[in-house]
């Protein structure tokens, strides 16, 4: 399996009110994972290279990269979800709900931009 755009039916909820809406979430399978690791590593090793020009810095900046680079490739490799669309309204003021977390893990918990309640999402 590659990478495929799954959409949700979700239910956003405040105390006893709540919306339905959907989520959009592109879903990547082993191959796709494997690729953005073999990506984000190349990115690494690319921004070191570019810290090794800085003079002085290169000391400090060449082995945090390397350090911190299979942290960074553990990370992008882990995610098997990224949510690129949501369409829900917030339940108690009813304005566009922005969903600004990147992976899709029930419940999702969102502030509205507008009244500022935690705004609680499950999946329908
Ligand atoms: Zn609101």
């Amino acid at each position: 399996m590659t990478t495929e755009v799954i959409t949700h039916h979700i239910v956003a909820r405040y105390s006893e009110e709540s919306t339905k809406g959907t989520i959009e979430a592109l879903h990547f399978g082993e191959k796709a994972k494997l690729e953005r690791s073999i990506k984000t590593a190349l990115v690494c090793l690319g921004i070191a290279g570019v810290c090794l020009c800085i003079p002085g810095a290169h000391f400090v900046l060449v082995p945090l990269t390397l350090l911190l680079s299979p942290f960074i490739i553990y990370k992008v490799h882990s995610q098997d979800t990224k949510i690129v669309k949501a369409e829900i309204a917030c339940p108690k003021c009813h304005k566009p709900l922005e969903v600004l977390s990147s992976q899709e893990r029930y419940p999702l918990f969102e502030n509205c931009g507008e009244c500022h309640r935690e705004i609680r999402i499950d999946k329908a």
